[in-house]
């Protein structure tokens, strides 16, 4: 951004935004609301939630995407029955991960929305995983302070000229050691995370790169609990699940498919097992409208959780309880605005 430290647009913006962050809505207890497309909801009222999911998806990269390159009208018509055969189904809110500069499309979002019946939450922030193939010119230049201003004016002002505001961040890094572009875009949403209260859900390649981001935040001031470990389940090494949890984290399983509910049945008993079942998220990364493939390419439904995980756990002994902590208050609380800053201990 071309403004600078003394500018006094930038500093009534930050006072705007801090003021925004101690305002009621970010009340300890009371009155906490997850921002979806058509506007905040109350958390308690999400109903079951699938936290990571796609609707549309354009892998052109950074330097050639641009708007037009897919028929909206046509979008909406494919899209729209997946996102009515979950909500039949009774899934009430899906959060959309599809980042800016890989497909974001808040207005189709709305529509779809709409028309569903279906909350969609979307979000703020950058991909640096895929060795910055999506990571825009200018986010190679600007500070972290810089992004961080543009995200947080996504939430105080809405994306792209609409009303829409973002309900997390998400963010992307590359496996092992943290890239000089993803710790900048880690530190971004650390500090979007204190001025807004949104979430931070990070596509993390491994359990190096997650304990990497934990360190960040913490260093940060911000509580474990404002970070979501995304695609956890492709580190094989359950003891950094378990840690990451145990420090209050959020251990997001989001590759579920027909073909691994066994596999995600072993992972999420293993969890419970441990009594960290209030730290798991879990969700397909599903979808998606492929751009520039013909129709949009091969869609896979939402769908698996409910038609075959769901009921193998209820046979294992999975009560009412559990169920509805994994779908239903995680979710929840995940998602609810509200800064999470470390306590002293
Ligand atoms: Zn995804």
């Amino acid at each position: 951004m071309a403004q600078r430290e003394g500018d006094p647009t930038r500093r009534d913006f930050l006072k705007a935004a801090a003021a925004l962050a101690a305002g009621h809505r970010f009340g300890p207890s009371d009155d906490l609301t997850v921002v979806t497309v058509r506007g905040p909801v109350k958390a308690d009222s999400l109903g079951p939630t699938l936290p990571h999911e796609h609707v549309l998806v354009d892998f052109i990269g950074a330097e050639r995407i641009r708007p037009g390159r897919y028929d909206r009208a046509e979008v909406f018509r494919i899209v729209l029955p997946y996102l009515r055969e979950v909500r039949a189904l009774g899934c009430r809110t899906l959060c959309e991960c599809t980042p800016a500069f890989l497909g974001r499309d808040v207005q189709l979002l709305l529509q779809l929305s709409r028309a569903s019946g279906i909350h969609l939450v979307t979000n703020t922030g950058l991909y640096g995983a895929a060795n910055d193939r999506y990571v825009p010119g200018y986010a190679r230049h600007e500070s972290a302070e810089e992004l961080a201003e543009r995200w947080i004016r996504e939430f105080t002002h809405g994306i792209e000229g609409t009303s829409v505001r973002p309900g997390f961040i998400k963010i992307g890094v590359d496996p092992g050691h943290l890239s000089p572009i993803d710790r900048k875009l880690v530190v971004a949403a650390v500090r979007t995370h204190r001025a807004t209260g949104l979430t931070i859900a990070a596509h993390t390649g491994n359990g190096t790169a997650a304990l990497e981001q934990m360190e960040i935040l913490s260093s940060h001031g911000v509580a474990a609990s404002a970070w979501i470990w995304v695609h956890a389940q492709n580190e094989p090494d359950l003891a950094i699940h378990e840690q990451v949890a145990r420090a209050g984290g959020w251990v997001e399983l989001d590759g579920l498919s027909d073909r691994s509910v066994d596999r995600y049945v072993k992972l999420l008993e293993h969890m419970r097992s441990k009594g960290l079942l209030h730290r798991v998220l879990v969700s397909h990364d599903a979808g998606w409208y492929h751009v520039g493939e013909p129709g949009g390419g091969r869609f896979r439904p939402y769908t698996t959780l409910y038609r075959k995980l769901l009921p193998e756990l209820r046979r294992r002994g999975w009560t009412d309880e559990d169920v509805h902590q994994l779908t239903v208050a995680n979710p929840a609380e995940a998602f609810a605005v509200r800064p999470r800053l470390k306590t002293r201990s």
